[in-house]
């Protein structure tokens, strides 16, 4: 590790649910977002390169 402790690639799958709003010229903007489940895949320094197993502490009710 170089001693960065704060900032990493993640890599994470998701399953969401998003509840899509569409407006009459056809753009669409979701208004509300649910996460289903989310696994990280891998986290990785972009200094050193190092992939490292790193503990993410999931924060409950935290917006992603
Ligand atoms: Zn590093």
């Amino acid at each position: 590790m170089c001693g960065n402790l704060t900032r990493f690639d993640v890599t994470r799958s998701s399953r969401v649910v998003e509840y899509v709003h569409l407006d009459l010229a056809g753009e669409s903007r979701v208004e509300e977002r649910e996460v289903l489940s989310e696994t990280i895949e891998s986290v990785r320094c972009r200094w050193c390169n190092a992939v490292d197993q790193v503990e993410l502490v999931d924060r409950p009710g935290a917006q992603v």
